[in-house]
């Protein structure tokens, strides 16, 4: 998963990059001021945006109307300096899905954005399954009809993504911008790498084969079609 980070506070936006990669295994970019934000945010690469108000350039609720104005649904928590019932309700009212007042308890950004996240992609629980392959997003851990299956922290990343977007196409594009930061093409062979070690892992033992690749349009976990 990929998550954009509009925040001004340098050591703030910092903190919480490394928190949020160390903890849930994402990927973070920093934006550090509302024009950067805008651009980035429309990029469509987000799995989750977390906005802070008070920036400079545009301002957190202006980048926010025009994002959704322009159509782009991505999840966004709004970080608001004091608990102003107006504003959030304005805010909310304004295509906002989250929002945390400052100063906010690390461990609750962290659920709440995991729960955007997971939500945003129609999974109501943190353990989500397909087939007999089940993966939890709190404990990053997997498994195949019953056992444990290990993953490097790449091949999670690119599992987790697809479970995200089970009986869906994903190209190889799209897994690299929700994989990886803005630097991203100069990964680009390395998919097939993790998918085909996925493959090894999960579908070579099994009676069932779960990931499919379709030929020039990318990958997609379906069932109902034995080898
Ligand atoms: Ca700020």
């Amino acid at each position: 998963m990929h998550v954009l980070i509009v925040e001004d506070e340098v050591r703030l936006a910092q903190n919480l990059a490394r928190a949020i990669s160390k903890n849930a295994g994402f990927v973070v970019d920093v934006a550090p001021d509302g024009n950067d934000g805008l651009h980035l945010a429309s990029s469509g690469a987000f799995d989750v945006i977390i906005l802070d108000l008070m920036l400079p350039g545009l301002s957190g609720s202006e980048l926010l109307s025009r994002l959704r104005a322009a159509g782009h649904k991505t999840p966004v928590l709004v970080l608001t300096a004091k608990e102003d019932k107006a504003s959030v309700i304005g805010l909310l009212d304004s295509g906002a899905d989250d929002y945390l007042a400052k100063p906010f308890d690390l461990g609750e950004l962290l659920a709440r954005v995991k729960a955007l996240i997971r939500r945003s992609k129609g999974q109501a629980s943190p353990s989500i399954a397909f087939g007999d392959l089940v993966l939890d997003i709190n404990t990053r851990s997997v498994s195949r009809a019953g056992k444990p299956v290990e993953l490097t922290p790449m091949e999670y990343r690119t599992l987790e993504y697809l479970m995200m977007h089970q009986e869906t196409v994903v190209s190889k594009e799209e897994l690299l911008e929700h994989l990886y930061d803005y630097n991203w093409e100069k990964f680009s062979n390395v998919i097939e790498v993790y998918i085909s070690a996925i493959r090894r892992k999960i579908d070579t033992h099994a009676s069932e084969r779960l990931i499919h690749t379709l030929r020039g349009h990318g990958y997609m976990l379906r069932l109902g079609n034995g080898r």
